[in-house]
């Protein structure tokens, strides 16, 4: 570690055992704060997950100088997956929380390079909104 870098680790999160080298994995980028190696699981190909080197389960756990230093460095990761792959598109996705199928617990910035006919779906199906005047102010409100 750095002086003056505070880290946190936990010993049962196999996202730190990957920082911290114990678990092994495909590094693409590498710095003080920021990780991002090769999902093991790929959606597509060039599938990457840019992680924070401290621990934290979920965005919302997030301090926010460390989704800025994960933000900074989104744009470069993702010229440079498309650039390797050749896909012309690409997904940034977090699922936070259980409901939102997250199944590790250091929360991960998913790359999802897509190209014409990769035959990868998300399903989207736009809802509509009930009451969006009580909704907006509930969320306006809530935020610290
Ligand atoms: P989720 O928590 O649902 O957002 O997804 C966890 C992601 O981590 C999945 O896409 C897995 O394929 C990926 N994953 C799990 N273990 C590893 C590992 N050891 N190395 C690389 N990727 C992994
Ligand atoms: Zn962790």
């Amino acid at each position: 570690l750095n002086a003056g870098q505070t880290q946190t680790l936990d010993a049962a999160c196999i996202f730190c055992n990957i920082v911290g080298n114990r678990i092994p994995c495909h590094r693409v980028y590498e710095d003080d704060a920021v990780l991002a190696f090769l999902d093991i699981g790929p959606l597509t190909r060039g599938h990457v997950l840019v992680i924070p080197k401290s621990h934290h389960a979920t965005l919302m756990d997030l301090p926010a100088e460390v989704a800025g230093q994960i933000a900074e460095r989104l744009p470069k990761l993702s010229r440079a997956v498309l650039k390797a792959t050749g896909a012309s598109g690409v997904h940034l996705l977090v699922n936070n929380g259980k409901a939102a199928q997250q199944a590790v617990g250091h929360v991960h910035f998913h790359l999802i390079p897509r190209s014409p006919g990769d035959g990868f779906k998300i399903p989207w199906e736009a809802g509509t909104v009930a009451d969006a005047e009580g909704l907006r102010a509930a969320i306006h409100a809530a935020i610290e």
